[in-house]
């Protein structure tokens, strides 16, 4: 028996390997398992060469549990080790075996799994002991067995071993004891060794005899040696990326399409990306696709490596060119790993547009489904924006598709404004804005629906690209005056009239601090309806990027800011006028006569004053001018009460108000309750 200290250089690295090395501890057992994986390969590399005595036999790697012991073993019947190997690899951890076996067998040893650092290792993260039973291929070769308790000192000598290949025996910590539970390695081995290349099995498949589970005398294999993404496209059919998808991701819809990646030059890369089929925002997520490296799982944070808007895709990666052990910030600077990115996201983009030319019924049908990944390519990527522009696609009230040149074609006579801008008109809820969408339709305008998460983004985003484009919700101003084109004269009634109807109906307006309404008269036309509420579309996307810019939350304490709009041709607006007319009277003479005679006194002091300084006005006369300023804005508000009054039980204003409030959702609870008791009664 041999006993000698491990070389590495600090006094004790085990304390570190626990703590500090591995944030997830249970990716020991992905070390080990590929470890056994490689040796497996390995062997199989050796006898297509020729260089193996005997037989290979079944290669299937085990692993099992014995609680009693507290032991989880992992055996394989690839090259094994000599003395001499495990005092190269294993006690010089400095050495890598693989960078010595690559060298033998440069050309043919592509699937050799490659360089996790500590690899084996990593089985003291959860061990108190571990040993190696070993035995190599090699003709004559001599069982080996090495022991170690997790100090720097370790033993090693000859034993008993009739197969080739290596049991890697580990002693799990009383901490670890999870370790030995059959589910939790189950789920372990699923997760880190589901496509390993070499068969693994982990007890035996079971069966149901009377009423309980019974073990058969089939090995139960855990892994698929040839996944899907390590075949050709050409032998595969819609079926099996199906398939594949469902055995991925059990409880998700079948995917919209998939793209099959597959590049050996100047990096590798193979793996199958799938746009999901998404059913609400909950289900987008970014950690749906796996990486992989030479099919051992790497992990299911891919950020950095993939484009960020393909992260919400599902599916596989897996590249051997990849730098595992690295740090994010690391990855994120790698020149392999942003041509990997770029190719990924070309890749995509062809993709897309191949469907597009191809069958673009079909792509249509997929839209409202992918528009949510395109948009949001857009939006980070300038370069898939430049690709995308050619297929993304806009989507009409009526539920027609265009791209964005057809679409500017088909707006271009009817929306273009007096300075030349384009206008493209959106609503977000054909229902909520039904009466706005076919004011536009009846004036020959085109309405677009962005009902997406991010088209508020995407508005932004095209109207910065697209010259001379502006987008203008539909119910953002009265239609006439949505696109403003030449000036065309209309009769307006005179500015006291209108000051009048203004007066009435701010009287009768709801109260509100959340809410702010800023009354006018227009002519709009007969046909109009006789009240409007618009909401400026500045104002509005002020208020929607406040909710979720937390900088801006200026805006969002703001009141809400409506216009309500009086429709001055309209016959009920102006029966209104003339019946406040008429309640009216002359009461209000006598504040006109003080009003006036209050004004000309104030330019008059105003006048007497107008080449003086400041303090060369006498006190006296800058006492008079307020009082007289007072006085009017007295007089006003008298007059004003004086209307309010005349006014206050005309049940048209109130009526046509409350349906204009109605039309936008803005009539709720008590308000909504009067307006319906009130409107029984005028049924008569
Ligand atoms: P790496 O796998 O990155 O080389 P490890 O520490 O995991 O690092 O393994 C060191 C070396 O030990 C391997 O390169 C290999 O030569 C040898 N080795 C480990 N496990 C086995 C095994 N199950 N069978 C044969 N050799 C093994």
């Amino acid at each position: 028996m041999q006993k000698g200290n491990i070389g590495v250089t600090t006094e004790n690295i085990f304390p570190v390997i626990k703590k500090f090395l591995y944030s997830d501890h249970e990716i020991f057992i992905r070390e080990i398992v590929s470890n056994a994986v490689d040796a497996t390969q390995k062997l199989k590399t050796l006898a297509s060469n020729g260089d193996l005595k005997g037989e290979a036999g079944d290669l299937t790697v085990h692993v099992s549990i014995n609680k009693e012991a507290g032991t989880l073993t992992v055996s394989d019947r690839g090259i094994g080790m000599t003395e001499e190997e495990i005092d190269k690899y294993i006690n010089q951890i400095a050495f890598s075996g693989a960078n010595d076996f690559l060298d033998k067998y440069k050309d043919n040893a592509n699937a050799i799994i490659g360089h996790f650092g500590l690899g084996f290792y990593s089985s003291f993260m959860v061990s108190k002991k571990v040993e190696i039973i070993t035995k190599s291929w090699q003709e004559d070769a001599k069982a080996v067995k090495w022991s170690c308790d997790g100090s720097p000192e370790f033993s090693i000598e000859e034993c008993d071993k009739a197969e080739r290949g290596t049991d890697i025996v580990m002693y799990i910590d009383d901490d670890c004891k999870e370790f030995l539970e059959d589910n939790k390695v189950t789920e372990l081995l699923r997760k880190y060794c589901h496509f390993l290349p070499v068969a693994i099995a982990f007890g035996k498949k079971k069966e149901w005899k009377d009423g309980k589970q019974v073990d058969t005398d089939e090995d139960n294999i855990i892994n698929e040696v040839n996944p899907l993404w390590t075949r050709k496209p050409t032998d595969l059919k819609d079926e099996d990326y199906k398939k594949f998808y469902s055995d991925l991701y059990p409880m998700s819809d079948e995917p919209l399409f998939w793209i099959h990646l597959n590049v050996d030059y100047p990096f590798h890369l193979t793996g199958v990306l799938y746009f999901p089929k998404v059913k609400s925002n909950l289900d987008l997520q970014k950690n749906k696709i796996q990486l992989y490296c030479n099919q051992v799982f790497v992990t299911d944070s891919v950020e950095g490596i993939v484009p960020d808007f393909l992260t919400l895709l599902h599916g596989v990666i897996d590249s051997p060119d990849i730098p595992l052990n690295v740090s994010r910030s690391y990855l994120q600077s790698d020149a392999n790993v942003k041509k990997i990115s770029g190719y990924i996201s070309k890749k995509v983009s062809d993709r897309l547009k191949s469907i597009f030319t191809q069958d673009r019924k079909d792509f249509e049908n997929k839209w409202d489904d992918l528009k949510i990944f395109i948009h949001y390519g857009m939006l980070t990527e300038d370069d898939f924006y430049d690709r995308a522009k050619q297929f993304a696609l806009f989507k009409d009230t009526d539920g027609k598709y265009y791209t964005f040149e057809e679409y500017q074609t088909l707006i271009k006579d009817a929306q273009t404004d007096k300075d030349g801008n384009l206008i493209y008109l959106y609503a977000n809820d054909k229902d909520e804005q039904y009466s706005y969408i076919e004011a536009a339709n009846n004036k020959g305008y085109n309405v677009l629906l962005l009902d997406g998460q991010l088209d508020v983004a995407v508005i932004g985003l095209l109207e910065r690209k697209i010259d001379k484009s502006r987008f203008t919700r539909v119910d953002a101003d009265v239609i006439d005056r949505l696109i403003v084109k030449e000036e065309e004269k209309k009769e307006e009634i005179d500015n006291e009239k209108k000051e009048l109807l203004n007066t009435v109906f701010t009287g009768q307006l709801p109260k509100s601090d959340k809410v702010n309404y800023n009354v006018e008269a227009q002519a709009l036309g007969e046909n109009q309806a006789p009240v409007i509420i618009t909401q400026s579309e500045y104002m509005r996307r002020m208020k929607d990027m406040a909710k979720i810019q937390p900088g801006m939350a200026f805006y969002g304490e703001m009141p809400d800011m409506f216009n309500l709009v009086l429709n001055t041709d309209h016959r009920l607006v102006k029966a209104v006028l003339a019946d406040s007319e008429s309640a009216i009277g002359d009461s209000l003479n006598p504040f006109d006569a003080e009003i006036r005679g209050l004004t000309a006194r104030k330019d008059a002091i105003n006048q007497m004053n107008k080449d003086k300084k400041y303090d060369e006005i006498t006190q006296e006369s800058r006492d008079e001018l307020s009082k007289v300023e007072a006085d009017i804005e007295s007089q006003r508000q008298q007059r004003k009460d004086t209307i309010l009054k005349a006014t206050a039980d005309n049940k048209v204003v109130k009526q046509l108000i409350d349906l204009a409030l109605l039309q936008n959702g803005l009539l709720k609870g008590e308000a909504l309750n009067d307006f319906v008791k009130r409107s029984v009664e005028l049924i008569k």
